[in-house]
């Protein structure tokens, strides 16, 4: 990829602090600097999840090693995504200039094996170093098999992983939004028009996001295509044809959205699904875009009755969990999404951790929080922890990188992050949240591990014993 593609990628008008002096927070390519991700990690984390492709990455192995299948985004068919591609190249490959042939012979296995919907073949630091010409070699393999094989120009040094997660989108604006119409919807059983529609940054993570979709499949609401969790390729192909999208929690998505506005007249909102109040208020941003008067009463209607479900639901777990303090620890959006989702259920966020979170996030946190809100960028397990008892907070809410400090510091914790067990989304998903919330800081191990050892016990009484004696 050319330097002024990587500038363009890097101006993203749609990000309400593009171009300002805060932009120095944002994903800006330090080359060299891939801690917490390459863009190889952050193109292959966008686009993994499309369930029925087969994703070969052309490099080392060591490439494929420390990227794949780190999320958990769930397919509910197609498990394809999930079998590692690599073209393993080797010292002798470089030297020899084999890289080429070996990728077109990986995609014809992948092709012939496999029956994919599509190839996506990922670009590392090596291959694109030696120059092998990607472009070339997926164009000819499409030709020769006609199934289409697209490649993602995203080696690893060109800069951090939100610029991999552009370049994923760019890539597919480039090579496969647009490429195909959508079948006409089928008819709705209750008979309201249908509208169609498209989620951005959703991805799935422990399906969560199925206990969304029945409210969309009520409301009338067909989702053409998911970017990219449970997705298939001919799905996003019709994403063009949305009549508006939600950008899910994922802001470096952006130019997907902005792309589909601009190329295709889809407008878009930004939203979240974790707690009560952003999930009724995602049901109504896309009643406001589409602008339907029947769809806007119906989506009053449905939340009228989730919200009044949810508060039922929530009753016996808000009872246990009221004035709980929790320090949260996550990036992004999620350090304001899940402080109104906690906030729901009557917890007060001690602290918010923000080291990944743009200005507008953390503006957002402020207005949740309040002016005082406690922002933390460092997140060493020794400041986790110093805050953590400093704040006297109950549960620690961070990513599975936190969990052994957790555990080795014996306090309540839970997985918020995408190697988590439990989907979280929608009015069922924060029902979900309590009970994990209430099991971690209510589990009777705590108590159990904080006592001293029996032997200690012992020990202590033994030596009384020996002085008494
Ligand atoms: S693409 Fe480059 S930075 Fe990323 S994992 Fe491979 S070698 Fe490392």
């Amino acid at each position: 990829m050319k330097a002024a593609e990587l500038a363009a990628l890097q101006n993203e008008p749609a990000c309400a602090h593009n171009g300002k002096p805060e932009k120095a927070g944002c994903a800006r390519p330090k080359p060299g600097a891939t801690a917490g991700g390459c863009v190889f990690d952050g193109a292959q984390i966008a686009l993994l999840p499309i369930a029925d492709v087969a994703h070969i990455v052309h490099g080392p192995i060591g490439c494929s090693g420390s990227s794949w299948d780190n999320r958990g985004a769930h397919s509910s068919g197609p498990a394809l995504y999930r079998i590692g591609m690599t073209t393993d190249l080797t010292e002798q490959d470089i030297i020899m200039g084999r890289g080429e042939r070996r990728l077109f012979h990986a995609i014809r296995q992948a092709i012939e094996e496999f029956a994919p919907a599509a190839v996506f073949v990922y670009a590392t630091c090596v291959t694109a170093v030696i120059g092998d010409d990607l472009a070339a070699v997926c164009k000819a393999a499409s030709a020769q098999w006609g199934v289409p094989v697209v490649p993602v120009d995203a080696a690893g040094f060109y800069g951090n992983k939100n610029l991999g997660n552009r370049i994923a989108g760019e890539t597919l604006l480039r090579h496969v939004i647009g490429t195909r119409e959508p079948a006409p919807a089928p008819p709705h059983p209750a008979g309201v028009r249908v509208h169609d529609v498209s989620l951005i940054g959703e991805y799935n993570i422990a399906g969560e996001f199925w206990h969304v979709a029945p409210l969309f499949d009520e409301l009338g609401l067909r989702i053409l295509g998911t970017l990219s969790g449970d997705a298939r390729f001919a799905e996003i192909q019709t994403l063009h044809r949305a009549e508006a999208s939600m950008v899910v929690c994922a802001k470096a998505l952006l130019n997907v959205a902005r792309g589909l506005q601009q190329r295709h007249g889809v407008p878009f909102f930004e939203g979240s699904f974790y707690g009560v109040a952003d999930t009724s208020a995602a049901l109504r941003g896309f009643a406001a875009l589409i602008g339907d008067a029947d769809l806007t009463a119906r989506t009053e209607a449905l939340i009228a009755r989730e919200e009044a479900a949810a508060d039922a639901a929530l009753a016996p777990w808000r009872a246990r969990l009221k004035g709980r303090r929790a320090l949260l620890y996550t990036g992004g959006v999620k350090s304001w999404s899940i402080v109104s989702a906690l906030q729901d259920l009557g917890m007060t966020v001690v602290a918010s951790g923000t080291r990944k979170s743009t200005h507008e996030d953390k503006a957002r946190i402020r207005e949740l929080m309040g002016e005082d809100a406690r922002l933390i960028d460092d997140g060493t397990p020794t400041a986790l922890l110093g805050a953590y008892h400093a704040l006297g907070a109950d549960v620690l809410i961070a990513g599975g990188r936190n969990l052994y400090t957790a555990l080795k510091a014996r306090i309540p914790f839970l997985d918020i992050n995408q190697e988590r067990e439990f989907g979280y989304a929608g009015y069922r998903g924060i029902a979900e949240l309590a009970r994990q919330l209430a099991l971690t800081m209510e589990s009777p191990v705590w108590e159990a591990v904080r006592r001293p050892p029996p032997w200690a016990a012992r020990d202590t009484s033994a030596h009384a014993g020996a002085a008494h004696a």
